[in-house]
């Protein structure tokens, strides 16, 4: 089973590309909702108040603008709510990959995967890219944030040319209708998926010919 991590900054379209990539029959784990699922468990909630406070639970409901508040702000206490949730999510993803046994490839997607040194449990990263300006206007539109809200959250994300650098594959999706980028991203989705497959064949070939060399060794002595 071949393991791709797919991450982005804020708004890059890291959402619109991984449904395109299930549209291809791959598996799609996505970070973001097993990180909401975390809030519920016990011990989450217990680390969540260790590390921000009890008022961060009322009447036992999450209070995500008084958290944002806090972790826009303390970077210290941001790390340590993602060292306690990265966890979680590592392990319902190796629970996916059980269920998806069937599927050769796999993808987990994720905002913060360079952030929180996930990288290295896959084995191709592909990272979406969109301008800076253009992802600040489709969080805006999206979540009905406010600039200062946008601009808080991509503080606290590696710069996106440092997670180009670092990646098997980009995708760039810097079209303002998602109608008209559709055709585009799927063709890109395409080739990254052939080129996967085709590396994939390259790797068992590879493989295969080693054991005919040993294989062969054998026999001639
Ligand atoms: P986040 O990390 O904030 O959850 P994301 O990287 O998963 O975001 P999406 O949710 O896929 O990004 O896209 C963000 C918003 O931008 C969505 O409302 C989506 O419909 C829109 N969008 C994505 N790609 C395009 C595009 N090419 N043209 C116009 N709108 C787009």
């Amino acid at each position: 089973m071949i393991k791709v991590g797919l991450t982005g900054g804020i708004g890059s379209g890291k959402t619109t590309v991984s449904q395109i990539f299930k549209e291809r029959g791959i598996a799609v784990f996505n970070s973001d909702v097993c990180a909401r699922e975390a809030e519920k468990e016990t011990h989450i909630q217990e680390g969540y108040k260790r590390i921000l406070g009890e008022d961060v639970y009322v009447e036992g409901q999450i209070d995500r603008a008084n958290i944002r508040a806090i972790l826009f702000t303390d970077k210290d206490k941001l790390q340590q709510v993602n060292k306690l949730v990265t966890p979680y999510i590592k392990q319902k993803f190796e629970k996916f990959c059980e269920d998806n046994a069937d599927h050769q490839i796999v993808m987990l997607e994720s905002a913060i995967l360079f952030e929180t040194d996930s990288v290295k449990n896959f084995d191709y990263i592909i990272t979406v890219t969109a301008s800076e300006n253009t992802r600040i206007k489709r969080v805006m539109t999206r979540d009905n944030s406010t600039l200062e809200d946008v601009l808080n959250k991509l503080k606290n994300q590696l710069p996106e040319l440092e997670k180009i650098g670092k990646s098997n594959f980009i995708v760039i999706n810097d079209g303002y209708d998602l109608a008209d980028s559709i055709e585009i991203l799927a063709k890109q989705v395409d080739a990254i998926h052939k080129a996967i497959k085709y590396d994939m064949v390259a790797k068992a070939a590879s493989e295969l010919a080693d054991t005919l060399h040993d294989t062969t060794k054998e026999l001639d002595n």
